[in-house]
């Protein structure tokens, strides 16, 4: 951990409005309790989404001025202090020119000089735009030769099983963040024209609180990175 004299930065890239909020928005709400200065990319606004709202009230030219609205609104329940949208298309990352994109991603890790730099894998995105977003910032992050770490986001408590992946527990980085559950589950309901179909999300608080896990897990991006504590990103 750094001395207080430097701020710890974290950059996060990501493809979608909602990214953030659904599978991280507990590690979010924590590092920014502890003043992390946080700078989230948003590739896309979202506007392919399949979800238009329930009952529907949104279209496809609606609907992406209302999810950046959204990701807005999340973003202050999480503490996340910078957002900065990258402008493409929803579900084209994946054809954006890739040098372009590489660049643009590199030249924002040397401005911010981030201590870590979170992103999709590229192969477990689990999303064409997630995969194509990821390899991109991979790739920024590693021209940047900078001194932060990568890690790469992952889904639900997947990698309590990293082998499953082809890593092993020591790959993985599990962050606790029971204390922050309700900031993440604000943030859920941000992103209100997403989640209105989950009810659970709905629930009174306590009850839709049980509905989120209490860690959140991360792999790392620079394996040959210096060893560090299994609970901590920084
Ligand atoms: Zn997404």
């Amino acid at each position: 951990m750094k001395t207080s004299d430097s701020k710890r930065k974290l950059l996060a890239v990501f493809a979608h409005p909602d990214d953030e909020s659904f599978i991280c928005g507990g590690m979010f709400a924590k590092y920014a309790s502890e003043g992390v200065d946080i700078t989230l990319v948003s590739a896309t606004r979202g506007e392919m989404g399949r979800r238009m709202g329930n009952p529907p009230y949104l279209n496809r030219e609606t609907m992406a001025a209302a999810r950046e609205q959204e990701l807005r609104d999340a973003c202050e329940c999480l503490g996340i202090g910078k957002l900065i949208f990258f402008d493409i298309r929803d579900k084209t990352v994946e054809f954006a020119d890739e040098e372009a994109l590489t660049g643009r991603i590199e030249n924002l890790i040397r401005e911010l000089e981030p201590d870590v730099v979170l992103t999709f894998h590229e192969k477990l995105g689990g999303h064409p735009d997630h995969c194509a977003i990821g390899k991109a910032t991979t790739a920024a992050f590693r021209r940047s030769a900078g001194k932060g770490a990568l890690y790469f986001i992952t889904f639900g408590d997947a990698m309590e099983h990293p082998e499953r992946y082809g890593y092993t527990h020591k790959d993985v980085i599990k962050v606790d963040v029971r204390d922050h559950l309700a900031a993440k589950l604000a943030s859920f309901r941000a992103h209100r024209c997403q989640t209105e179909i989950d009810e659970w999300v709905w629930l009174p608080d306590r009850e839709a609180l049980a509905h989120l896990g209490n860690h959140e897990y991360f792999l790392k991006g620079n394996r040959d990175a210096p060893q560090r504590v299994y609970h901590d990103l920084f």
